[in-house]
């Protein structure tokens, strides 16, 4: 039966392509000729100019007026916009959808075959990605303009409206860390560089955020967490970006009307500054997991790795951040503790021991991990650690075929995909989104 189902497609593509055309002229021939932008009257240049557009049927054209508009002084064909399509690009708007989603899924040749597959279409790999990228781009301005309207009180209003809020008392939470990504526009300079006393820079952070409410969290019958919405964040343009967009981001998801919100996040110091500078009255959290590895490496330097010493010197202090209120007083007391037999430590010995009481330290009104698990927040990142693994993994697959403004566009272009929000680009697919 799968070849008659094959052959059906076959033969009555030709038929769609052609009711597409058909409709695809009605439209254009009932197109007012007036300015997109000022919807002022346009003086008429031309009558009935053809264009080849290259849909998921096929290639269908039409012919359509063009004018120039007085008060914005532009040239502008409004059938080409009102159908969303480019000025050079031969892609229709389904076309675009369906090359954007292949690219999110990775260039690879196995995709390629699924996409011929699935869609009928073959459409070369400089098409996909040249396609691809160009959404990415409009991906980045939406996304740019959201975060310039979170700096405005009505853009507040708006974003925060985006998102209606059931639940009142919700619980808001954000994670955030950061992860690399590797550099191309050096390649092949290096050695030239080197020479000139230049290391070449190789590697960005990519700044990334996940941001739920407490009530949208749930285990899977096997007992796996999952979270049924999430918004996220992640750019490669530095801190100040990603601020902006944190902040429009956290807007959408019902910031305005949470009654807490929490950041969960690693010891990273460039995180808490920007808590402190966008979200004030948050309540912070380290995550309980790096902490715990902070002692162990400490207890390994100081007794051994490994050793039985090690563990027995550990584990009540582990167990007093798990069981106790205030449990990082416990612990610093215990590193202080150390102190009367630093005459038998080594150097390193003893700076590790220091740097822990200065950790423990910086962090302890971070710790309160007791309290955060009676009331059912999470103690760990790992929300964000699995979100910033995710994107590492499909970067790996396409960002060898990205330019490196590219890589923004394309983490516009997922990101907007994970939000939901597929149809801000592709208006036709209804279906999307929340
Ligand atoms: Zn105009």
């Amino acid at each position: 039966m799968g070849k008659l189902e094959q052959a059906v497609d076959q033969v009555t593509r030709e038929a769609r392509r052609q009711a597409l055309e058909t409709l695809v002229q009605q439209q254009a021939s009932a197109q007012p000729l007036d300015c997109p932008v000022c919807k002022q009257r346009l003086n008429v240049e031309a009558y009935g100019r053809e264009r080849r557009v290259n849909s998921s049927f096929g290639w269908v054209s039409f012919r359509r007026d063009y004018g120039f508009c007085v008060p914005c002084g532009k040239h502008t064909y409004p059938t080409d916009i009102a159908f969303g399509l480019h000025p050079r690009a031969t892609a229709s708007p389904r076309v675009q959808e369906l090359a954007a989603l292949h690219a999110l899924r990775g260039p690879t040749a196995q995709h390629a075959q699924d996409f011929r597959r699935m869609t009928g279409l073959s459409l070369d790999p400089s098409t996909v990605h040249r396609e691809a990228r160009r959404q990415g781009e409009r991906a980045q301005r939406i996304r740019d303009a959201e975060a310039t309207l979170a700096q405005k009180p009505q853009g507040i209003a708006k974003l925060a409206a985006e998102t209606p809020v059931r639940n009142r008392e919700h619980a808001l939470v954000i994670e955030i860390d950061a992860w690399n990504i590797r550099e191309r526009d050096d390649w092949g300079h290096s050695k030239r560089l080197r020479r000139r006393g230049q290391e070449p820079k190789r590697w960005h952070w990519v700044y990334t955020a996940t941001i739920f409410r407490l009530d949208q969290r749930a285990t899977t019958a096997s007992g796996r967490p999952i979270i049924a919405e999430r918004g996220f964040v992640a750019t490669r343009l530095g801190l100040d970006t990603f601020r902006h967009q944190l902040y429009a981001e956290a807007l959408r998801r019902g910031l305005t009307s949470a009654k807490q919100v929490l950041v969960v996040a690693d010891g990273a110091i460039w995180i808490w500054n920007l808590v402190e500078d966008r979200f004030k009255d948050a309540q912070q959290r380290v995550d309980l997991y790096h902490v715990k590895g902070h002692l162990w490496s400490l207890a390994n330097e100081l007794f051994g790795r490994g050793t039985v010493e090690a563990r027995a010197w550990v584990t009540p202090l582990l167990q007093a951040l798990d069981r106790r209120n205030n449990g990082a007083l416990d612990v610093i007391h215990g590193l202080e503790g150390m102190r009367s037999v630093i005459d038998k430590l080594t150097t390193e010995q003893r700076e590790a021991l220091e740097r822990e009481i200065g950790y423990f330290n910086t962090h302890k009104d971070r710790m309160d991990y007791k309290q955060g698990k009676r009331i059912g927040q999470p103690v760990g990142s790992g929300a964000i650690e699995s979100t910033c693994s995710q994107y590492q993994r499909r970067f790996k697959l396409t960002g060898q075929f990205w330019s490196l403004s590219g890589d923004e566009a394309f983490l516009a272009l997922a990101t907007l995909h994970r939000n939901g929000r597929w149809q801000q680009l592709f208006p036709h697919d209804s279906r999307a989104g929340p």
